[in-house]
């Protein structure tokens, strides 16, 4: 077997890891950063929209795992969208040079200053208000939509009608801020530049317009000539030492999914930022297979992030409905977060299928006023999940709510054509949690039980932050590994 020395690896290239490469990098370390995923950039082979799915659709199946409308057979290949199914839910997961950001719908939302003191009742929120999210937002790139295009352009119908809806039924809207860059995107629709977002492309990859990590972090990361990233290497486990150095079993692969290298990798430092549910599989599975140490908080505070879909029938169809042409990104929220009795914010989500179904969908986001918790199953040799519907009565309460009196106020139907009875419980884009900061990690990421160790993704979030995760992933990432390297951590 290859054995290969580094005295700092990452594990993962999404927002967690792409904070921790550049900020480490910056600092004059060297890092090698080990991603299961394709660096899609350098293999040159193009993202597929969504109605024609290729082979950046789906991680090594033979069929696509889109939430919905999936007809289309692959051939396994190593795709950018990975699901991890358990009985109650499913996890979408992004693969990949860049993580979930090649993947999701560019969402960059700042949490309620309130509820994130609520989340993290221990950390300077002043600081993060004042530093770190202002920090992230222009790292990330975030931009927000031009009122005048959003009012003009066709392809964003289905957020005027969700807007004048929910007007209609008394809730209260807001512009949601993504990283697309909307200036790319009036280019797009002027036809003066290939299309992307307004050519049905998002969960498989954007090939343009967005600004995902690979163009920002990581890109900033790679140019000071310290990191070297190495993809389809996925790691199945790893060790403590007696030195409390590590070592990492690791395989890899090809883009069929055959491995064709077995190799060690050793460091001295390792940073876990393998996604909530990644980082939970290498901890927990690590345990089964070699007696890393656990701490007794590792699963536990694991939740949804109160991830709730929802959709409405027969929106408008006498005029026009929600428009036969949409934008893959969304601009549009409600915001009922501050309503006592059905606290949530919901994005006005696309679903651009080449025709007008006349249909709206909707992801709410909610309070998570039950935890969930990861174990790992040693004899399957799988995660698994406390995790049922108890968890979610709350969420389903306030979706029904949200129906009806969008469709008392607008007419309509609770969408049986998206899912079985209208509501989608199980679908889950943001798990968060399991390794929680200041319970799992000491109040910086790195692991209690472990001097060499740290945890910096969104597993570190408590389950919930109230509205998408990232732009709170990517602040939290800052945060830790700015005070990790003031400690002389890895020196
Ligand atoms: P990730 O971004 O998940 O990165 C983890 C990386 O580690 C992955 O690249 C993975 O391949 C790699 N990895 C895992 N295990 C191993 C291993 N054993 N060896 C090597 N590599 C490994 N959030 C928003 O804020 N706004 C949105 O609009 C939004 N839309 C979304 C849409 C979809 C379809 C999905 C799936 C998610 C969406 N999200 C959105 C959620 C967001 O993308 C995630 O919360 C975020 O990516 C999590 O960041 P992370 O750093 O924790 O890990």
């Amino acid at each position: 077997k290859q054995t290969i020395d580094s005295p700092i690896i990452i594990i993962g290239s999404g927002y967690g890891g792409a904070v921790s490469a550049l900020r480490l990098c910056e600092a004059g370390k060297k890092v090698v950063l080990l991603e299961m995923g394709l660096n899609w950039e350098k293999s040159g082979i193009p993202f597929s929209n969504l109605l024609k799915p290729g082979q950046s659709s789906a991680w090594l199946r033979k069929k696509t795992i889109a939430p919905f409308m999936n007809i289309f057979s692959l051939t396994p290949f190593t795709g950018t969208l990975d699901r991890m199914e358990f009985d109650t839910i499913n996890i979408w997961l992004g693969r990949g040079v860049g993580g979930g950001s090649l993947v999701n719908g560019g969402m960059a939302v700042t949490p309620k200053e309130s509820y994130f003191k609520e989340v993290f009742p221990n950390l300077d929120a002043e600081k993060f208000y004042s530093h770190y999210f202002p920090l992230v937002q222009e790292e990330l790139k975030v931009n927000i939509i031009d009122e005048k295009f959003l009012n003009d352009c066709p392809y964003y119908k289905f957020t005027r009608v969700g807007e004048e809806e929910a007007h209609k039924a008394g809730f209260k809207t807001m512009r949601v801020p993504n990283v697309y860059d909307f200036k790319y995107m009036e280019k797009e629709f002027r036809n003066e530049v290939p299309r992307s977002a307004l050519n049905t492309e998002v969960i498989y990859g954007n090939n343009h317009g967005k600004n995902s990590l690979d163009k920002t972090y990581l890109k900033k990361a790679l140019e000071t000539g310290n990191l070297e990233i190495l993809d389809l290497h996925c790691v199945d486990h790893i060790k403590l030492n007696d030195d409390k150095s590590y070592t990492l079993n690791v395989q890899q692969i090809d883009t069929s999914g055959k491995v064709i290298a077995d190799k060690i990798f050793n460091c001295k430092k390792l940073i876990l930022s393998a996604g909530t549910m990644g980082t939970l599989q290498l901890l927990l599975r690590s345990n089964a297979v070699n007696n890393l140490p656990v701490h007794e908080k590792i699963g536990k505070n694991w939740g949804n992030n109160g991830n709730f879909m929802t959709g409405r029938n027969w929106v408008k169809p006498l005029s026009g409905g929600t428009g036969s042409k949409q934008s893959t990104i969304p601009v549009g929220g409600i915001d009922n977060w501050d309503d006592k009795e059905h606290p949530f914010f919901t994005e006005i989500a696309p679903l651009p299928m080449g025709m007008d179904v006349a249909t709206a969908l909707y992801l709410l986001i909610n309070r998570v006023n039950k935890k969930g918790e990861v174990g790992y199953d040693r004899i399957n040799q799988k995660l698994i999940l406390n995790w049922d519907e108890s968890h979610t009565a709350n969420m389903k309460e306030n979706a029904r709510y949200f129906i009806r009196k969008m469709n008392n106020a607008n007419g309509g139907t609770r969408s049986h054509f998206l899912f079985n009875n209208g509501f989608g419980a199980d679908i889950c884009y943001h798990p968060l949690g399991g390794c929680v900061l200041g319970e799992a990690t000491n109040e910086f990421g790195k692991l209690k039980d472990h001097e060499n160790l740290y945890v910096l993704d969104g597993s570190l979030i408590p389950g919930t932050i109230g509205v998408n995760p990232f732009v709170t992933i990517t602040a939290i990432a800052e945060y830790c590994i700015e005070n990790l390297i003031r400690q002389n951590e890895f020196s």
